[in-house]
């Protein structure tokens, strides 16, 4: 069977079905999103948010640990977890505690706190980068991070993988198309064009990155340790020594964004594989879902930093934020490594997936589906084709926007949420396995009536 002898009228058939169901059993979600849209741009406070599935979105009454209860009163499993950013589960004791407690001592004040010290240390021990700068999201700690890239190398570009995803930073989106350099497909208000500040090369392309390198005009290669953001695709076996020592040749720095590799374990893919990055980005679970995010430098970075002394790191020279480094995110970040996304948590979390990911297989495999599932770490993910991509160009053909939408929605109906961009599973230290089971319980059920 291939994937395109599903039959697209009984999927369409299936899915009208599922939608029926979605607006009779979701009627003050209805109702709110009805409302929503006299006030908020598309009925919601992102406009990302319209992609939920089934014409609008849940509205969410409250979150504790693995599950989400919605205005209606369903409960659901959460696998999305906030794409990430609520890794932790949702308000896991321990960050609540401390968040509160903060929340009576000061939220933002310009000046740093005990726990920032704390949480550097932390860091350096899990990451190995020695020091570290603070901010609130990952996009910030990769914008800042690429600032800081093209200021001490003096060099214009930057090199990323094609269809990587790291935020809202205008030189990350880019695509790769018939070889040239393009703003990706519905970029929103590129400034420049693309190719004026970004080098693209696909994923697991040793040759082309060493080409492209060779113009000695890249700043730093930003990357995933694997992609994440159009499926996961992993690394060749050699591909981050390569890496690394391609970089190190041509003067490029190497920045690792583990904001979503970090489900590989404590200290994230570069820990866990030996990674040497000069910079290290993450955001996303870092703060328990208070908004954190932090880069980490190695102490070179650091000397070259300041050898700049017309840098202006401190006031107007666009690096930082007010809000950057405040009491509250340091507060969440200290209680979450300390207490919640610990290395007994991961330890947990990882055999989670790994009976997520076997649930699936066997699905797929009893049932002949031409579908495959990946894992890294405490992540797992199905897609719609036999066999592993190498790159996202080939991990994007096998999107399949219909099927995706259905399968969401079938899970959405039974009391399991799926992230909307991703048919991505997460585990949290609060998923159980009743929890996973679900999941591989639906998703059967969801395969039969497919194939019926
Ligand atoms: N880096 C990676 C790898 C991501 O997946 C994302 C978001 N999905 C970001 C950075 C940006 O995170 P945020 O939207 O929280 O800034």
């Amino acid at each position: 069977m291939s994937a395109a002898s599903i039959d697209r009228t009984r999927l369409r058939t299936l899915h009208q079905r599922e939608e029926q169901r979605f607006v009779a059993e979701h009627p003050s979600s209805a109702a709110l999103a009805k409302r929503a849209n006299g006030s908020l741009v598309g009925g919601v406070p992102m406009t990302w948010m319209m992609a939920w599935p089934g014409g609008f979105p849940l509205f969410m009454d409250h979150a504790r640990g693995a599950r989400i209860t919605d205005v209606d009163g369903h409960e659901y499993v959460d696998l999305c977890l906030g794409d990430t950013g609520a890794m932790t589960g949702h308000v896991p004791a321990a960050s609540t505690a401390a968040i509160t407690e903060q929340l009576g001592r000061g939220i933002t004040t310009m000046l740093p706190t005990e726990d920032a010290v704390w949480v550097g240390e932390e860091l350096t021990r899990r990451f190995g980068l020695p020091l570290w700068q603070f901010c609130l999201t990952a996009s910030d700690a990769n914008r800042f991070t690429i600032r800081l890239c093209r200021e001490i190398t003096e060099r214009p570009r930057i090199l990323v993988f094609d269809h990587c995803y790291h935020g809202s930073v205008d030189e990350t989106v880019a695509s790769l198309e018939d070889g040239r350099v393009v703003a990706r497909h519905g970029n929103v208000g590129p400034p420049v064009p693309l190719e004026e500040t970004t080098r693209v090369v696909a994923f697991n392309d040793l040759d082309a990155l060493e080409r492209e390198l060779a113009h000695g005009d890249v700043a730093c290669v930003l990357t995933e340790p694997a992609l994440t953001n159009i499926g996961i695709v992993l690394p060749d076996a050699g591909f981050h020594d390569a890496l690394r020592s391609i970089t190190r040749q041509n003067g490029a720095l190497l920045v690792v964004d583990e904001t979503h590799t970090i489900s590989t374990g404590p200290g994230g893919y570069t820990a866990a594989h030996g990674l040497e990055p000069d910079v290290l980005t993450i955001g996303k679970p870092i703060g328990s879902g208070v908004p954190a995010g932090t880069f980490g430098i190695t102490e070179e970075v650091r000397d070259r930093m300041f050898a700049r002394t017309d840098a202006d790191y401190i006031d107007v020279g666009g690096f930082g934020g007010t809000l950057a480094g405040n009491a509250l995110s340091l507060a969440a970040i200290r209680a979450t490594l300390e207490h919640v996304l610990t290395d007994d948590a991961f330890a947990r979390m990882i055999p989670l997936a790994e009976r997520w990911e076997r649930g699936v297989r066997d699905v797929i495999d009893s049932h002949g589906l031409p579908w495959d599932v990946q894992r890294l770490g405490a992540r797992s993910e199905y897609w719609f084709a036999p066999n592993p991509p190498r790159d996202g160009a080939e991990a994007a053909s096998f999107d399949d926007p219909d099927l995706s939408a259905f399968t969401h929605l079938y899970a959405l109906n039974r009391g399991i949420l799926l992230t909307p961009f991703h048919n991505m599973a997460l585990m949290s230290p609060m998923t159980t396995e009743a929890d996973v089971d679900l999941h591989t319980e639906v998703f059967g059920e969801m395969a039969a009536e497919l194939i019926a």
